[in-house]
């Protein structure tokens, strides 16, 4: 079974601590989401544990499947089956998606055993047709002059296409609406396996309504303050942040 396991983790941008001792352990069969306001460091968590430069880990430590991320360069982090959506994908002129989702596959296989044209080509249109993706997206270059929506359609098509076994999604829902919304829920609900973890970042709980977590984290002032349930992600949709500020003696 797969798995994420971050311990004490701090992290600072240029000098200002931003992630100030986090803890969390994400495995296979389990989807995770981590909820928390604006500015608290829910995308820094994400960026540095794909290893992004400006993010400096000043203490504590992570691994998937028992090996220390932190000593993997990003690529070596992408082959142990660790995949990033990201809040703010960004456009690759001259790669187009398909060639990009494929050798994204490959660097995963050993070197004979790539997967053949026509194995990528079937899977591609099957996973496609279950996001309800047009055809000529395969052939545009990555993420240029896509929609806000059909860039998050295209994360979690390189999901399907690249079954990581740890998956972080960052506001993978932000900006998009209900029918979106619903083909990004199907996808990540059609990954649930033991040999998938899912950790889903989002500031709102719409997305859980469509796929249902095992576990909410509420991060608050750069780690986490308060663990539960999928009521957890419910009660802070109807009553905000506050009252776990006022139970937990939390300052702004
Ligand atoms: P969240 O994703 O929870 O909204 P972020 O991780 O994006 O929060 O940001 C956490 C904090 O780090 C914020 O105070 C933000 O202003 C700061 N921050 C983020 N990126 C940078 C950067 N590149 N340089 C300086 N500060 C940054
Ligand atoms: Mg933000
Ligand atoms: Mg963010």
């Amino acid at each position: 079974k797969p798995s994420l396991s971050v311990k004490d983790l701090h992290v600072n941008i240029e000098d200002k601590e931003i992630l100030k001792g986090l803890n969390i352990d994400v495995k296979g069969g389990e989807i995770h989401a981590i909820m928390g306001p604006n500015g608290t460091g829910k995308s820094t968590l994400a960026s540095s544990l794909m290893g992004h430069p400006n993010y400096n880990v000043t203490k504590g430590e992570a691994s998937i499947d028992g090996k220390d991320l932190f000593d993997m360069e990003v690529d070596e982090r992408a082959q142990a089956g660790l995949y990033l959506a990201m809040q703010y994908p960004s456009e690759i002129s001259g790669v187009t998606n398909a060639d990009f989702i494929r050798s994204a596959m490959n660097s995963r296989r050993e070197e004979g055993d790539e997967i053949s044209l026509m194995k990528f080509i079937r899977k591609m249109d099957t996973e496609m047709g279950k996001l309800e993706i047009d055809q000529s997206f395969q052939h545009r270059y990555l993420n240029e002059g896509f929609s806000g929506g059909e860039k998050k359609r295209n994360e979690i098509l390189q999901l399907l296409m690249l079954e990581p076994r740890i998956a972080i999604l960052d506001e993978i829902d932000s900006g998009l609406d209900i029918d979106a919304l619903q083909v990004v829920a199907k996808g990540v609900n059609s990954l649930r396996s033991e040999n998938f973890g899912c950790l889903i970042i989002t500031h709102y709980q719409r997305l859980l309504d469509f796929v249902e977590p095992d576990f909410v984290h509420v991060m608050m002032q750069g780690k986490i303050v308060k663990s539960g349930g999928p009521e957890l992600a419910k009660k802070l949709e109807e009553k905000g942040y506050e009252w776990i500020k006022e139970e937990l003696g939390i300052e702004d």
